[in-house]
């Protein structure tokens, strides 16, 4: 497994394995792996000849400093990990490296921009934009592989692509989740062994409102409840709403379609986001 550090370098060394006309596929993660980056990357496995991860804490993507400075860091580890899951060139570049000067760059994303996570963290998806577009213009990828958990960011990213014409294929990896239900998570590893326990009612209240809400109880309603139960269980919910999926247009009623419930809440000081899809 080759790990590089510099953009010139992993360019031409990438260029070479486009030239034997190897298929690419690219997985962006921010480091402190579990078995949800190792879903993303056992897809490019079966998908791609080759597969690039990068492990980069992106600093333009915090919109809380403290967020950044508590991100788990396990380098070592993250690489034995890639290497047992057979990944073939891994892309560790440092701040400098990808910002030599600060970024200025602004995306607009329209209304994307002003709900759930784009309401309660300004600035989060210019700065994964702006990553995003640096790594697909570097390792110019055929397949780039993104997970379900982030469905805002995946979201974004096919409005980025769409809209800068880069010519690879996104693919959606579904949420992997702890036994109890609880989506894996780089954060979680901040959670005590008491709230990691709590926390699957972060599941189990995106399954009740599904619930509640096929069963003719008006969103509004089930909103209320949900976010009322969590709370009453020492969350602090930002928000829980009812999407379109495809377009993540928040809906109270119901026509036939695939929705997404998705939920974001804080855990004392770790912030948890979850969604759960279904078909009508
Ligand atoms: P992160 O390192 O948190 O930026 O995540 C890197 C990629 O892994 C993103 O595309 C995430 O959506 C994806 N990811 C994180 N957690 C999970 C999970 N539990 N299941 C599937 N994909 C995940």
């Amino acid at each position: 497994m080759q790990l590089i550090h510099s953009t010139r370098e992993i360019s031409e060394y990438l260029h070479g394995i486009r030239s034997t006309n190897q298929i690419i596929g690219f997985v962006p993660t921010m480091g402190a792996l579990h078995k949800g980056h190792l879903a993303l990357v056992n897809k490019a496995k079966e998908d791609n000849d080759f597969v690039v991860v990068s492990v980069f804490v992106n600093p333009t993507q915090f919109n809380n400093s403290s967020d950044f400075d508590n991100y788990p860091n396990q380098l070592e580890l993250d690489i034995t990990l890639l290497e047992q899951a057979g990944v073939d060139c891994v892309f560790l570049p440092n701040v400098d490296e990808l910002y030599p000067y600060q970024s200025v760059l602004k995306f607009d994303f329209g209304y994307l921009e002003h709900v759930m996570e784009g309401e309660f963290r300004p600035g989060h998806f210019n700065g994964v934009a702006t990553v995003v577009s640096k790594f697909f213009n570097i390792i110019t990828p055929h397949k780039a592989y993104f997970g379900q958990k982030d469905i805002q960011q995946v979201a974004v990213i096919k409005m980025l692509v769409l809209g800068l014409s880069f010519q690879l294929d996104i693919v959606v990896v579904p949420t992997l989740r702890e036994m109890c239900g609880l989506a894996m998570s780089s954060r979680n590893q901040r959670l005590t062994d008491e709230e990691k326990v709590k926390a699957r009612a972060i599941y189990q209240a995106l399954g009740r409102s599904r619930d509640e809400f096929l069963s003719g109880k008006s969103f509004v309603l089930v909103q209320q409840d949900g976010i009322r139960s969590l709370e009453s269980q020492g969350f602090k919910v930002e928000y829980l709403e009812l999407t379109k999926s495809s377009t993540l247009e928040k809906v109270t009623g119901l026509s036939t379609g695939e929705y997404a419930i998705c939920l974001a809440a804080y855990l004392g000081d770790v912030r948890l986001i979850d969604n759960l899809l279904f078909i009508v």
